[in-house]
């Protein structure tokens, strides 16, 4: 718990002094600011982006790097403030890297085809929070309560909006469609005002834990044919289970599915930049696991190929050419 602490901690001062600096990139003095776009305070995403910086500004006197971190509203968001230039790096869930780099879905008429792969994060499985006297068992049971499907630029509401094509459901079909921020969700639910809420996100999460902490709450599954069929035809999806025991009151496994978070930058980001931040990361991967317990199984193998669509940054492949974890 002393982690999300202090995140919210750093969120404050990221508020107060974000908006001078934290989006503009400039060369100043041998200095280089970057900027890593990532999600609610309470996520993971935002203390991924920490963890990277972290390990990005330990080296700060020798490459002249300062890298600082933004809370947003997460994957959609951060993909476009990256291809408008206003962000140099952002996570982003694997399915809308996907979507970005190929035009296909939300990016039809928004393609970006200089989007770049840096590496893959932790498994993000679809994750729904019900109180449990709403009486939501498993996904299939969301039609007609008052349901959080995520704000706007998550990766969330990007693939709520798929799910709900997927199992023919219509918005009417929720007696409240609410679109709040991640941090808001979990007051929300214990005060009565949504029944549940869903996000795709990495556990353990400090939101997830501060909702079960706080009031009756349970995380349930997402089975149903239509999922299993989604999983079939789409290449960013799979199987997925929430371990039980991770949150207190919640001792069984959770199946469900899920994506990839993603590290992600433009191929406009030069090649040293992106050296630098790839090989912070990957050849202090012990180091990293430590920052947040979501990373505690991420191999360097894996990282460096599973879940990117979008090409490899060629600084990335620098970089783990020289550690020999790429030919
Ligand atoms: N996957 C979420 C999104 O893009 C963010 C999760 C997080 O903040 O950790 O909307």
């Amino acid at each position: 718990m002393k982690l999300y602490n202090l995140t919210r901690f750093a969120a404050a001062i990221v508020v107060a002094i974000g908006t001078s600096i934290a989006s503009v990139s400039f060369v100043a003095a041998q200095q280089q600011f970057i900027s890593i776009g990532t999600g609610g305070v309470t996520g993971v995403y935002y203390p991924t982006g920490g963890a990277i910086c972290r390990l990005v500004n330990k080296d700060r006197k020798e490459h002249g790097i300062r890298c600082s971190v933004e809370s947003t509203g997460g994957s959609i968001y951060n993909i476009n403030t990256i291809k408008g230039g206003e962000l140099e790096f952002g996570v982003a869930q694997s399915d809308w890297q996907y979507h970005a780099y190929h035009g296909t879905s939300r990016f039809e008429d928004n393609q970006f085809e200089g989007l770049r792969a840096v590496f893959s994060v932790h498994p993000e499985p679809v994750t729904i929070v019900a109180r449990r006297d709403a009486g939501i068992n498993n996904i299939t049971d969301i039609p007609g309560t008052r349901f959080n499907i995520g704000n706007d630029g998550s990766g969330t509401l990007g693939t709520w909006e798929v799910i709900e094509e997927a199992m023919g459901w219509s918005r009417d079909d929720l007696a409240l469609a609410a679109k709040m921020k991640s941090a808001e969700t979990g007051s929300a639910l214990c005060d009565n005002k949504i029944d549940g809420y869903f996000w795709l996100v990495g556990h353990p999460s400090a939101l997830t834990h501060e909702t079960i902490a706080s009031c009756d709450a349970v995380i349930v599954p997402a089975v149903a044919p239509e999922i299993d069929q989604l999983i079939a035809e789409r290449p960013y999806y799979r199987n997925a289970t929430i371990p039980g025991g991770m949150y207190p009151g919640n001792p069984d496994d959770i199946p469900t599915f899920g994506v990839g978070a993603t590290f992600v930058t433009s191929a406009d980001v030069p090649d040293e930049v992106v050296y630098l931040v790839a090989k912070a990361v990957l050849a202090n991967l012990d180091d990293f696991r430590k920052l947040h317990p979501a990373f505690a199984n991420l191999k360097a193998e894996e990282m460096v190929s599973d879940s990117l669509s979008a090409p490899l940054h060629p600084g990335a492949i620098k970089a783990y050419k020289e550690l020999g974890l790429i030919e």
